[in-house]
């Protein structure tokens, strides 16, 4: 027998709503909710929401009939509502707080391209979602219609990626890509599969869960002749997993798109393993496989919904091994300053000996690991993958420490601070360059650097 279908909703204010038009997106798009009398139709508005709401400069509002409609509109607390609807703590600054707490416009050469990894780009083609998630990293543009596609940044984007031959895989988000009219969307595919090196495309997108009737038949034969292209989803709890939302990610993977899900740790939506365990399996289901749970950005606005970073450690420690592994996202702390995604989870490795490591599982269950004692090292020399490397000098980080590239990653100021001898004595570190014996000219003959 099947699990039972999921649910489909639609709030008493839509009842008449004719069916043909509550399944088209141009009607979802044009028909959201965004002011306080259009919300009061379909909820009970707290003192705080209704304060919020009237709060001069706030982050820009608009839901979809479709989603609000999954919202209990007698639960203050309903975890669809706290991530569309604003509170009064979304005016409240906090510790730490940034504007652009990733640093995505230091790292983007031409405007809308953030280039922070070796092989890969994030490019931001639009400022418009379909909704617009309170917790949004993006709020200093996203949701300003005077900011979104410009063909000019479109064009300076291109050019740098057709000189950029190290970048395979794009990232296109914004904004929501799928929020983009279906001709723009479809040029700005075909452009960049002009591109030979770009390998992969990436959509982030959140449409198939506010706005699921925008994955028609049209979209998929469209998008499927842009190949390899994978999607991730964004869905934070359980009650997003309509049947709606079912229906259009089958659509999707039939066209032969991988589904991946982000989700953000939202304190009062989903701060919670039993929750989170119910939503990873329900992605699942739907053939979504789970990619990374988010810590909460030091973004404006967000201060209420931050949690703190051991809560990500144990909601990780009661999912793996707890449920199927593809169901087990990364968690991950986006770095503030712009580090990039540094993953956490909880340490399984108990101690360790030169023959023997010893771990334990997610049970508890404590056992040794008896190690090679006559492990015949693999050979850069001979292995043409070490001999080929695609790296851009400088990124290589621990990775390249290990294979030999450079001994020291050190402070900005280290060396002025410890060079207090002048230079004058032999006994000094003189050089951060290392070489490996067996790679490149070193032939171990002893003319290395000492
Ligand atoms: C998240 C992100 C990516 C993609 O990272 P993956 O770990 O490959 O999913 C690329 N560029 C930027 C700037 C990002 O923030």
């Amino acid at each position: 027998m099947a699990p039972a279908p999921f649910t489909s909703k639609r709030a008493p204010a839509f009842a008449d709503v004719p069916t043909e038009q509550w399944n088209d997106w141009h009607w979802q798009l044009s028909h959201r909710l965004n002011t306080v009398e259009e919300f009061e139709q379909v909820l009970r508005l707290t003192e705080s929401e209704r304060k919020a709401l009237s709060t001069p400069g706030l982050f820009r509002v608009d839901v979809t009939p479709y989603f609000i409609s999954r919202i209990d509109p007698d639960d203050p607390d309903d975890p669809i509502r706290k991530q569309i609807i604003p509170t009064a703590g979304e005016v409240d600054n906090f510790t730490g707080m940034m504007e652009d707490s990733l640093a995505e416009d230091r790292h983007s050469p031409v405007p809308g391209l953030v280039h922070r990894y070796p092989d890969r780009v994030l490019m931001l083609v639009t400022t418009q979602c379909a909704s617009y998630c309170r917790y949004c990293t993006r709020s200093r543009i996203v949701g300003d219609p005077s900011q979104t596609f410009s063909r000019a940044d479109f064009e300076a984007q291109i050019d740098y990626l057709k000189h950029t031959p190290q970048v395979r895989d794009v990232l296109l988000s914004g904004g929501d890509p799928l929020t983009l009219a279906p001709k723009l969307l479809e040029e700005l595919l075909s452009r960049l599969r002009e591109i030979e090196h770009i390998e992969i495309i990436r959509i982030g997108s959140r449409v198939p869960v506010f706005m699921p009737m925008r994955i028609t038949s049209e979209l998929t034969d469209m998008l499927q002749k842009y190949h390899p292209l994978w999607m991730n989803i964004h869905v934070n709890h359980p009650n997003e997993i309509s049947q709606e939302l079912a229906d259009a990610a089958d659509k999707l993977t039939r066209a032969g798109i991988p589904l991946g899900n982000q989700s953000v740790l939202l304190a009062g939506v989903n701060d919670c393993v039993h929750i989170q365990r119910d939503l990873v399996q329900k992605l699942v289901r739907i053939r979504v496989r789970p990619y990374y749970l988010y810590q909460c950005d030091l973004v404006e606005g967000a201060g209420h919904f931050r949690t703190p970073v051991a809560k990500g450690i144990e909601i990780i420690e009661g999912l793996r091994g707890h449920t199927s592994g593809f169901a087990v996202p990364t968690y991950v702390v986006d770095a503030p300053g712009g580090g990039g995604k540094i993953p956490l989870m909880p340490s399984y490795q108990i101690s360790a000996s030169d023959h023997k490591i010893i771990l334990r599982n997610y049970e508890g269950y404590i056992t040794t690991y008896e190690e090679p004692q006559d492990y015949k090292a693999h050979d850069p020399a001979t292995c043409k993958y070490c001999q080929s490397k695609r790296m851009e000098p400088g990124q290589s980080g621990v990775s390249g420490m290990l294979d030999g590239e450079q001994m020291f990653i050190k402070p900005e100021g280290f060396d002025e601070l410890h060079n207090r001898g002048g230079g004058q004595h032999r006994l000094r570190a003189n050089s951060d360059k290392w070489k490996p014996l067996g790679i490149g000219d070193g032939n171990g003959d002893g003319d290395e650097q000492k």
